[in-house]
């Protein structure tokens, strides 16, 4: 029986590298199916920190995966499996079509996300996904803030500040290249733990 199967953590607990390993595992043994990510950028390759990526299909706003399957379905002979990274970003609509997809479909779901959003709360999909999943999975490397504790939390920093408010979904990565955008705020995170993460204090030198 197939089954929809949620693995959460942080950022830096190799949810994107288990993506496409579980991706690869699925192809090398002969399955048929599709890899998708909400990246919210045009270069449609999930990436792993650790330096692989494959490419994906892009999923946005509109995108209903439930009709997305079928056809892949109709197109290829067989769907088998879906793997979805960034799947925080998703609509609760998308979270719920992806249950539809393993009961209507057969088809295993392995989705991959964040806990929690830079305000410290459970991104919408991720909620829903929690309600829905056969499996939940919390992912077991665990990411730690500068003072060593247990981080929780992805913290934004604009321009290298720490900020509580704005959209939800701002792309941005946990490693800064260092390079300025000709436009724009330059949006990256942190890591932290619960009690930093609460004094907004982002390293051992800044002030709380
Ligand atoms: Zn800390």
């Amino acid at each position: 029986m197939a089954v929809l199967r949620f693995s959460f953590g942080t950022m830096g607990s190799g949810k994107s590298t288990l993506a496409l390993q579980v991706h690869h595992n699925m192809q090398q043994s002969g399955h048929s199916g599709m890899l998708l990510a909400r990246l919210g950028r045009d270069d449609s390759h999930v990436t792993s920190r650790l330096g692989i990526s494959a490419p994906c299909i892009e999923v946005d706003e509109e995108l209903d995966l439930v009709e997305f399957a079928y056809k892949y379905k109709a197109e290829t002979g067989s769907l088998d499996y879906v793997v979805c990274d960034e799947a925080q970003f998703f609509s609760v609509e998308q979270a719920e079509q992806l249950g539809r997809i393993v009961d209507e479909l057969d088809a295993d779901v392995f989705a991959f996300g964040l806990i929690t959003d830079f305000r410290g709360q459970l991104f919408a999909a991720t909620a829903r996904l929690l309600e829905l999943a056969d499996e939940c999975v919390s992912l077991q490397v665990e990411a730690r803030c500068w003072c060593g504790s247990r981080a929780l939390n992805n913290a934004r920093l604009v321009n290298g500040g720490f900020v509580r408010h704005g959209d939800v979904v701002a792309v941005g990565d946990t490693t800064s290249s260092g390079a300025v955008p000709l436009f724009g705020d330059v949006v990256s995170y942190v890591l932290l733990c619960r009690r930093h993460f609460r004094e907004g204090k982002i390293s051992a030198e800044e002030p709380a």
